[in-house]
Order: structure tokens, then C-alpha cells, then sequence
């Protein structure tokens, strides 16, 4: 069966010294639009006592001198990017009364470089040749023709001429760089369904990600993340220079990043195959919210854990998608409280050195498995482990990931 999706892909730009400028330009005027319309906003709020909708605003600010420093599709783009972040500001006003409403881009006297999209008539793609032309407002142009070509190089397994359609463009400042994005239109064929039997995953700090299959569990620890972090952030210790980063420090960053990539497609891959091998057609992931503050606070940065999760989940819905392996993101609170051996929920059941420990029925088992286990049990007809003997969530597999073939290796029984 063939399925369209929209894919963002990620470009870098080869002759960034030559478009740097003008790319420099153009966040700068997406920044200034931003704010005269946020500015306008106010005005019309101070007047009719709402914040106009989109189409006023854009009606307004089409008088305005800078709406020009961009490609019309290009402005237009900022004020619907205002627009939401008023309406995301509503929606989370009905939880939290002192949310702030979306500010101004300043950064002391200046200004950030914004995000710029370029819709259909704002760029020329050339995929053959690796190039896209991005246009300028005519308020930059210095004469009728001007415009940036951008020389861009993608991930070795991407290749753009074989999407379907390129459907917008954005230059993305990295806070290093410019980069380019281009959001794609792709089809896929998908497989049959991969099997009938069911998996869950447990996402968490100790083990990265923890499987429940049918017939085993298997955690995959996050010992290459951290040792790569360890050995980067050092080297960006080091040779971080009085005039800001060193290309050395700039070096590693980018490196780090690169790793980080680079890991999160194996391993998701590596679960993905289990699945298929297994017959598993359906792979429930939990969303670990009820992960409590104390352990972020002694084993992990919040803010990056999430972010690895988000990835984490998406690398695996759409690997899964052309397997047929159906992803489902739940968010559950109990998952971790649960006993997953008997349906147990009283509070008297803890969690102790990573493993769970049932007061009713007894069962003594590493924590993460209960987890996944419970996640399985969501989307299984038979509740409770009735399908499965127990001795499983006592021994997991471990499948450690090994820096020199870069791939995940199969580590039996490991005793947590
Ligand atoms: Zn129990």
C-alpha cells in the first residue's frame, strides 16, 4: 500500500559565506515584521478590546514598509506564526492565568534571526544540481533579478530529486549557521501488517528505552550517549576561547550532534527489526510523565531527556510506518506505579534500586520492564501477564550499543 507524508529534511549549506549575508538580512526583517505586527496587535487590542485575527493583521501590516524586505508568501508566514502563538497563548490562559502573552524579538539592541519560509513562489529548486533559489523582498533586492542561491548538501540517504514534492523552504539559524529545511511531500510504501502480537516501551533515564516484546524484555541502555557527551562537553571545555567558541569547540559541538543522530536511527531501527522478526504489528511507547522531579534532578537534565524522547518517538513511527509497525504514543501516569503481574496499584508497592516490588503478589522485578510491561498490557486483549510467564521481568536482555561497529549488540541475560 502506498501512503503520502510530509518529511522535513535537514540541508547544509556549502557556500555559506556567500549567502550568509543575505541570509542575515532576510531573519533580520522576519524578526522586524514579527514585531511591527505584535506592535499592531496592541494597538487594535487598545482599540476594539480583542487581538485582531490573522486576516486583519495581515490586512494591516500589507501598508507597512517592511512587509516588502521579504517575498509576500515569506511575511505572510510571520503573521500566521503570530497568530498561533497568540491562540497557544489563549489555550494555555484557560490553565495558568499569568501566562504571558508572545513577546517581541529583542535581544538587547538587536534583533534575532528569525526562522524564513519560503512557499511556492519564494523558491527555485534544482535537485539535480543540489541548489535552491531562495527570493528576496524587493525592498533587498538591489536589482529586479536578485535572489540567494544556496549550494546545499543533505544526509548521503536522502535524496531530493526522489521526493515528490518540495512544499515550502525554511532557512533555520542553528545559532552556529543557517541551515536549510526543505518540507517535502513523500510516498511510501508501506508493508502488511509486521504481526498480530503487540509491544510496549518504556522511555526513561537509566535505560534509554526498555522493550516489552511477547517473549522477552530488552533494555537498551544509554551508556554511548552519556560517554559521548562526557568526552564532547570536555572537549568544548577545553578550547572554549576568550573570543567566544573555538572552531575546535565548534568542531565538537557539531560532532556531538552528529552522534547523537546517528544513535538514535540505530537504535530505533534495531527495534523496529526486533519487531518485524517478531511478528509484532503494533508498539506502544509511553510518554514518561510521571517520571518524579527528584530524579531529574540527581540523574539528567530535563529538558534533554525530553527532547531525546520526542526523537526517539519519531524516528520510531516512521521507520515503523514503512515496516508495518504501528506506533502508538500513550500518556499514562501509572504505568510505572502498576504491577504489572497482578493489576496492583496500592501505594505500598515500590520501586527500590530500579526494581519493582509487588506487596500483593510478590513480584520482584527491574522497574523499567514493569513498565514496558504495562504498556504492552494496554493494548493487549489478555490483562495481567496471563499470556506470559514471569521469570522474564527478573531477567532481562541487554543490548549494549558498540561504538566500534556502530550497531547494537545482543548481550544475553544480563542479570539487572
Ligand atoms: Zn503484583
Amino acid at each position: 500500500m502506498a501512503i503520502e507524508v510530509t518529511r522535513t529534511y535537514v540541508g547544509s549549506i556549502q557556500n555559506h559565506r556567500q549567502v550568509r549575508d543575505g541570509l542575515d538580512s532576510l531573519g533580520d526583517s522576519a524578526s522586524k515584521i514579527w514585531n511591527v505586527a505584535r506592535w499592531t496587535a496592541d494597538r487594535i487590542w487598545d482599540v476594539i478590546g480583542e487581538i485582531p485575527d490573522e486576516g486583519v493583521l495581515k490586512s494591516y501590516m500589507k501598508n507597512q514598509s517592511c512587509w516588502k524586505d521579504l517575498n509576500a508568501q515569506s511575511s505572510q508566514k510571520v503573521i500566521e506564526e503570530l497568530s498561533d502563538a497568540f491562540q497557544s497563548w489563549f489555550d494555555l490562559r484557560q490553565k495558568d492565568s499569568k501566562a504571558n502573552p508572545p513577546g517581541y524579538r529583542k535581544q538587547g539592541d538587536t534583533r534575532p534571526k528569525s526562522t524564513v519560509t519560503f512557499k511556492a513562489d519564494g523558491f527555485k529548486h534544482d535537485p539535480k544540481n543540489n541548489r535552491v533559489r531562495l527570493s528576496k523582498g524587493s525592498n533587498l533586492k538591489e536589482h529586479f533579478s536578485d535572489f540567494l542561491l544556496c549550494e546545499y548538501q543533505t544526509r548521503p540517504d536522502v535524496d531530493l530529486s526522489e521526493v515528490n514534492s518540495v512544499q515550502n523552504v525554511r532557512a533555520v539559524w542553528n545559532g552556529d549557521e543557517w541551515e536549510l529545511h526543505f518540507v517535502c511531500k513523500v510516498t511510501l510504501e508501506t508493508n502488511e501488517s509486521a504481526g498480530d502480537d503487540v509491544a510496549g516501551i518504556d522511555l526513561g533515564i537509566t535505560n534509554l528505552a526498555t522493550v516489552a516484546f511477547p517473549d522477552e524484555y530488552v533494555l537498551y541502555p544509554g551508556n554511548s550517549l552519556k560517554q559521548d557527551k562526557h568526552y564532547f562537553t570536555q572537549a568544548e571545555y577545553d578550547t572554549e576561547g576568550e573570543n567566544g567558541p573555538s572552531s575546535k569547540s565548534m568542531w565538537a559541538r557539531r560532532k556531538l550532534v552528529d552522534r547523537e543522530t546517528h544513535f538514535f536511527h540505530v537504535l530505533t531501527e534495531s527495534i523496529i527489526t526486533e519487531c518485524v522478526e517478531r511478528g509484532v504489528g503494533t508498539l506502544a511507547v509511553s510518554w514518561p510523565e510521571d517520571v518524579r522531579e527528584s530524579d531529574w534532578g540527581t540523574t539528567g537534565n530535563k529538558k534533554l531527556h525530553s527532547w531525546a524522547f520526542d526523537r526517539i518517538t519519531q524516528y520510531l513511527a516512521y521507520k515503523g510506518e514503512m515496516r508495518g509497525v504501528e506506533v502508538l504514543k500513550k500518556n499514562e501516569w501509572d504505568t510505572s506505579k502498576t504491577c504489572s503481574n497482578c493489576g496492583d496499584t496500592t501505594k505500598s508497592n515500590r520501586v527500590e534500586r530500579g526494581l519493582y516490588v509487588c506487596s500483593s503478589c510478590e513480584l520482584v522485578g527491574n522497574a523499567d520492564c514493569n513498565g514496558a510491561e504495562n504498556m504492552r498490557q494496554k493494548i493487549t486483549p489478555s490483562p495481567h501477564g496471563e499470556d506470559r510467564s514471569n521469570g522474564c521481568v527478573a531477567q532481562p536482555s541487554t543490548y549494549l550499543f558498540d561504538r566500534e561497529s556502530g550497531m547494537f549488540r545482543t548481550r544475553e541475560q544480563v542479570v539487572s
